[in-house]
């Protein structure tokens, strides 16, 4: 269900007043009703409203790291071939590419797909625990924040289909077995989607501190009604420096009336991430040295060999989150930055939902980096076959991290006041 956010002209009796984050129109919330109430400029959603249910996110976020614990604790993938058993751990692969030099994509897999997932996990239960029975304490404000940071970088269902990669990889050469570490991760990242889907952020927020409900303010005062970004609460500044850091009174993030500089942050990212992808496709991803002779393999390489194995759907998922996707993202997220320093007022609905995809899918890219890992933990058989990681690989992850941090500090809201259509 979707409802139309109201328009604070003409005045209308107190409400709860919301800026959008991705155009900045300043409009009063309707009462709460269940479902999404979307910007009624440029569609955003701006908040949505769900059935309580803190107790049973409670319970999810407890079960996830319960199942966390277990998937670290026993054998994640057993490969058997010709007598020769190789068994790995779920980070035994970011733990070997450390020892093999590149300590980068190491801490970059340990952080995605166990210390993120882990805080998240313990910042969610911290916080919605106490909710659940009414209370909550000092503090919880800055660990929500916490929670709301490290939501895209948390990448445990990208692992998984990392897995699902590399297990057909392997399946025709040798036996694969899934260990039991690999259900338990199964069962994480299942409860961690529900319990993110049970509680609405905005929710949270309210109860741990309810925006104030006030008439609709004079145009004058219009203004100096700055959006946290955080959490949405609608912030009166003292007066109207550009760029000056004030703090949000509820969750105590930086209030910007934009992200400061964040056209050219956004294109010296992009262009770095551009130098990147070069080598990121012409340098192997990996080498697999069987009996002595090495195959290298690239990015598109690997998606050549899915095909030739008529493994078309994976092959197609792989073309898509590896090539297609940074190279689409490197390509629109240019596009937003010269249309948004151009002014142009072309589709502006339009380019801000192409951001809007590009802060969503851009993350899932990382499967091919979670792919050579799993492959370096498992094909570790001596001279029979071995598969060490290419420099590839490195300058591909750089890729994945530099557009993701270039889409984060994408300011859309740019899009609209350049067009001219902020000037209240
Ligand atoms: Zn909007
Ligand atoms: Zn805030």
């Amino acid at each position: 269900m979707s409802l139309a956010a109201t328009s604070i002209s003409p005045p209308e009796s107190s409400a709860a007043l919301i800026r959008c984050h991705d155009c900045d129109l300043l409009q009063a919330l309707p009462p709460p009703q269940e479902g999404t109430v979307a910007c009624a400029r440029c569609g955003s959603g701006l908040v949505t409203i769900k059935p309580d249910r803190l107790e049973r996110a409670f319970v999810l976020y407890l079960t996830a790291l319960l199942l966390l614990i277990i998937a670290n604790s026993f054998p994640f993938l057993t490969m058997k071939v010709q007598g020769l058993v190789q068994s790995s751990h779920l980070l035994s692969g970011a733990i070997d590419l450390f020892g093999q030099g590149m300590w980068e994509i190491s801490i970059a897999v340990i952080l995605f797909v166990f210390v993120v997932p882990l805080i998240k996990i313990v910042t969610g239960l911290l916080v919605v625990g106490p909710l659940a029975y009414g209370r909550s304490f000092r503090g919880a404000e800055s660990l929500y924040r916490l929670f709301d940071r490290l939501h895209p970088w948390a990448m445990t269902e990208i692992f998984l289909l990392g897995v699902l990669v590399a297990y057909t990889k392997l399946v025709d050469l040798a036996t694969v077995e899934l260990g039991p570490s690999l259900f338990a991760f199964l069962g994480l990242i299942v409860a961690m989607i529900a319990a993110d889907s049970t509680v609405d952020p905005h929710q949270v927020w309210e109860r741990l501190h309810a925006a104030p409900r006030v008439p609709p303010p004079p145009p004058a005062l219009r203004r100096r009604l700055v959006g946290c970004h955080t959490c949405q609460l609608t912030v009166e500044l003292p007066e109207l420096p550009q760029d000056t850091e004030t703090h949000c009174p509820r969750c105590g993030s930086p209030l910007h009336r934009r992200k400061p500089d964040s056209l050219a942050r956004t294109a010296a990212l992009l262009i770095t991430a551009a130098l990147l992808y070069i080598p990121a496709n012409i340098y192997p991803v990996m080498t697999l040295s069987a009996l002595g002779s090495g195959a290298p393999s690239t990015i598109i390489g690997g998606v050549m060999e899915l095909i030739e194995a008529n493994m078309w759907p994976l092959a197609l998922i792989v073309f898509v989150a590896s090539i297609l996707v940074p190279m689409l993202k490197l390509i629109s997220m240019s596009w937003l930055v010269i249309s948004a320093h151009r002014g142009s007022p072309w589709r502006l609905r339009d380019r801000t939902l192409i951001y809007r995809l590009n802060e969503l899918v851009g993350r899932w890219s990382m499967v091919d980096v979670f792919v050579v890992t799993i492959l370096v933990a498992l094909v570790q058989l001596g001279s029979l076959a071995n598969i060490v990681p290419g420099p590839g690989i490195l300058a591909f992850a750089g890729v994945v991290v530099l557009t993701m941090l270039a889409a984060l500090g994408f300011d859309p809201r740019l899009l609209w006041d350049r067009a001219g259509a902020n000037s209240t």
